[in-house]
């Protein structure tokens, strides 16, 4: 599912032209502050979930930890009996995040996932002197992608986060590089 990080440890790192590269850390910084569901504390868990396999399991896993909530703190969030979510989940949840309780830490790892996997598509790009195309998905209703969509320039001014202007909460603005005609 995350087909970045196989690379083996042995293997020397690609040298990178972009200066301004953004880590998981600062994916994982942005997609909290901008999303707006989860308290900056998450933020190491999330980068946790990210170095994982499938990252979507990982973040089950960590809503199944014990201590659960009560039945009673999951009726009072609208969450179903058979719903899991631990109270370590729980506290890192802002009020926004309450307002969807199963759905916040995936949304999050979600974004910051997209923003690392057009870091490395700008990465290739640079090493190649391609220019990067933006690819809106199919699905999104956001004006902002949309517009972008086939738009393509330089690969040392194209951002990894998603536009400024997004309102996807789980961006997904695909960067691809541009094969030259
Ligand atoms: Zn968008």
């Amino acid at each position: 599912m995350w087909p970045f990080k196989k690379k083996a440890s042995s293997e020397p790192e690609a040298p990178r032209a972009n200066s301004k590269e953004v880590g998981i850390r600062a994916a994982v910084d942005e997609a909290i502050r901008a999303t707006g569901l989860l308290k900056p504390e998450a933020a190491n868990a999330i980068a946790s979930f990210i170095n994982e396999d499938d990252c979507t399991r990982a973040v089950l896993r960590h809503r199944k930890r014990e201590p659960q909530i009560s039945d009673v703190e999951k009726k009072k969030l609208g969450i179903r009996k058979n719903g899991f979510l631990s109270q370590k989940a729980l506290s890192e949840l802002t009020e926004k995040g309450m307002l969807n309780a199963l759905y916040a830490h995936e949304a999050v790892t979600h974004r910051a996932m997209g923003t690392i996997a057009r870091q490395h598509l700008i990465n290739a790009a640079l090493e190649m002197k391609f220019e990067i195309e933006y690819i809106a998905s199919h699905q999104t209703e956001c004006r902002t992608c949309r517009e972008l969509d086939g738009k393509s320039c330089d690969a040392r001014s194209a951002s990894p986060f998603p536009p400024e202007r997004c309102d996807d909460v789980n961006c997904r603005l695909v960067i691809a590089c541009k094969i030259p005609d």
